[in-house]
């Protein structure tokens, strides 16, 4: 078991499994008081204006110009003659360098949404986030760990992130499941107790931000894992670009794939790898909750996570392509006309 603990944050390869079954009456007035403490937060990890140049990690490694010299580039005859070796073959994925940071969303005391049957979010999370780091051990991501931190946020969020970054991770996946705003929710009664419930928006929904620090990489995952989910017989929820979402209306940047872009999210936004939020599916909704409570619907999820990271880490392996080198007309050099191959 490997096993380091950052200013309260736990990284580790194993943990104690809590399970989606909570004990559900004991704690029914407990978790109703941390709801209405969370109804008065902004969302998950949101920050409502938080400049990139404000950020203690608004420093990031500056983009390779392209170019930025304003002199022609020439190749000389010679050289150019000459036939280049032929770019090499995509080069396979190495999973077992490849590490994937599954992020245990919320804490076990600050433990997110609250189900429609009284079970936290948390207790979701962190049961999803345990099969879903199993699977890609079994697919060879040997490097895969939990993150799961005791922090309340923000300060827990902005930890997580500097753990992530700290540990030189390739792919941050933070996991969730989702609820509705409050004005959505209808009352309910369950083992004698009054739950919250909306069965109008069930589905996975998948967040990235602009302003992390490897964008591309981020809507590149993003877009693998919504087509995994489909594959594996999951379907989005595409009711973030409803009005009536309020404040929490997202921009749907892949309808294919159902990404949509949450740039205010601290731990994608202070991530310099890419980084995704996977709301897995909606616990309000009474009867996805118990879907997603099942080991069942937590394999599908998790075998799309794996085959989604399998894609991502191929495609990252894959070098550059570079051209041969064209032969220059003499004519092109004199006009400058002739850039360097790629
Ligand atoms: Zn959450």
């Amino acid at each position: 078991m490997t096993r380091f603990r950052t200013a309260g944050l736990i990284v580790c390869t194993a943990v104690t499994a809590l399970g989606a079954a909570q004990p559900r009456l004991a704690r029914a007035q407990q978790q109703a008081a941390q709801q209405h403490a969370q109804q008065q937060r902004p969302a998950y990890g949101a920050i409502r204006s938080a400049p990139a140049q404000n950020s203690a990690f608004a420093a990031r490694p500056a983009a390779t110009p392209v170019s930025t010299s304003s002199a022609p580039a020439v190749v000389a005859p010679q050289a150019a003659a000459k036939p280049v070796a032929a770019a090499k073959p995509a080069t396979a994925c190495h999973p077992e360098d490849f590490r994937v940071i599954v992020d245990v969303g919320h804490t076990e005391a600050v433990a997110g949404a609250m189900s429609a049957r009284g079970a936290t979010e948390y207790s979701f999370n962190l049961a999803l986030a345990q099969d879903a780091k199993q699977a890609l051990l079994d697919a060879g991501f040997s490097k895969t760990v939990l993150l799961i931190t005791d922090q309340a946020p923000p300060k827990g969020l902005i930890t997580r992130a500097a753990a992530a970054n700290s540990e030189h991770a390739d792919l941050f996946l933070s996991i969730h499941h989702d609820s509705v705003p409050d004005n959505l929710l209808q009352t309910w009664q369950f083992e004698g107790q009054d739950q919250h419930y909306n069965d109008d928006y069930p589905g996975y929904a998948l967040f990235i931000s602009n302003d992390n620090g490897d964008r591309a990489g981020s809507m590149l995952f993003g877009d693998l894992l919504g087509k995994e989910l489909e594959a594996h017989g999951l379907q989005f929820t595409p009711h973030y670009t409803l009005a009536l979402m309020g404040h929490r209306r997202r921009e749907l940047v892949d309808p294919v794939a159902g990404v949509y872009r949450y740039d205010q999210l601290i731990v994608l936004r202070m991530t310099r790898m890419p980084a995704l939020l996977l709301e897995a599916g909606s616990i309000v909704n009474r009867q996805e909750e118990l879907e997603l409570g099942t080991a069942e619907r937590r394999a599908k999820t998790s075998a799309a996570i794996a085959a989604a990271v399998t894609e991502f880490c191929t495609a990252r392996a894959r070098p550059v392509v570079s051209r041969p080198v064209i032969a220059a007309k003499p004519s092109m050099l004199r006009t400058g006309a002739v850039q360097p191959p790629h």
